[in-house]
């Protein structure tokens, strides 16, 4: 998977992807990630790459021409999406991720100050994603969730793919509880039947947590479970 950032800050995208697992997964060549500064391409004299609104208001706009030529610049390979990241977009959840994680590349745009001059997104066309209600100063933090979040669903990121089958989300439910050594810490022990060794049991248990605790605490979750199994 190739992951192309257009970004006034590189650097941002560049450190996170240079440690841990996303590091392991680059170093093996099962993701690799460009950065693409739109500054590059201005044609402006001072290097300017955002101005004031047309109508008047507070903020800076990203100009058209920086980020369109930055975009036409980047080589597309014929299984392409481009995914412009913003807080109007859909929001994103597993099933998107799963969806973007079937192409062999995502060109991505990240936005700062008040955001993209509208013609952007009417000569790009992308698919416009949000992490969430709320509004950040810049595309990089969303960028990196979806760089981070689609690629653990590609076979080589995670130690074992079968990992991220038992996470939250997978088959509709949030995750059972993990626990691990000691048994008992301060005085908070471990489930007994996690220790006798016996998998139908254990298994069973973890379902139950799961279907306990998404019930719980996204009963809207829960409810979609439950219709989908009738
Ligand atoms: N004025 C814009 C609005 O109200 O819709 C917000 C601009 S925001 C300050 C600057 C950039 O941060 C956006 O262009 C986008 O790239 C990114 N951004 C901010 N919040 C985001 C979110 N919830 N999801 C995805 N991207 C976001």
């Amino acid at each position: 998977m190739i992951f192309d950032v257009l970004t006034l800050f590189p650097e941002v995208i560049e450190s996170y992807c240079n440690v841990s697992i996303m590091k392991r997964a680059k170093e093996s060549a099962v993701i690799k990630v460009n950065t693409i500064n739109p500054r590059d391409f201005t044609l402006d004299k001072h290097k300017k790459v955002d101005d004031t609104p047309y109508g008047g208001g507070a903020g800076m706009v990203l100009a058209p021409q920086p980020y369109v030529d930055a975009y036409e610049s980047v080589l597309k390979l014929d299984k392409s999406i481009t995914v412009m990241l913003s807080p109007q977009g859909e929001p994103l959840c597993d099933s998107i991720v799963n969806d973007l994680a079937k192409y062999d590349q995502i060109i991505m745009l990240c936005g700062h100050y008040e955001g993209f001059d509208e013609r952007i997104r009417e000569i790009i066309k992308p698919r416009e994603i949000s992490i969430g209600d709320f509004v950040l100063t810049g595309g990089e933090l969303p960028a990196l969730c979806l760089i981070d979040a689609v690629s653990r669903k590609i076979e080589g990121t995670l130690g074992k793919i079968e990992s991220a089958h038992d996470d939250s989300f997978f088959n509709g439910l949030l995750e059972y509880p993990h626990y691990t050594k000691p048994r008992d810490y301060r005085g908070y022990k471990v489930p007994e039947v996690l220790l006798n060794g016996n998998h139908k049991e254990i298994a069973e248990f973890r379902f139950n947590e799961q279907l306990k605790r998404t019930k719980n605490r996204r009963p809207d979750l829960y409810q979609n479970y439950i219709n989908n199994q009738k």
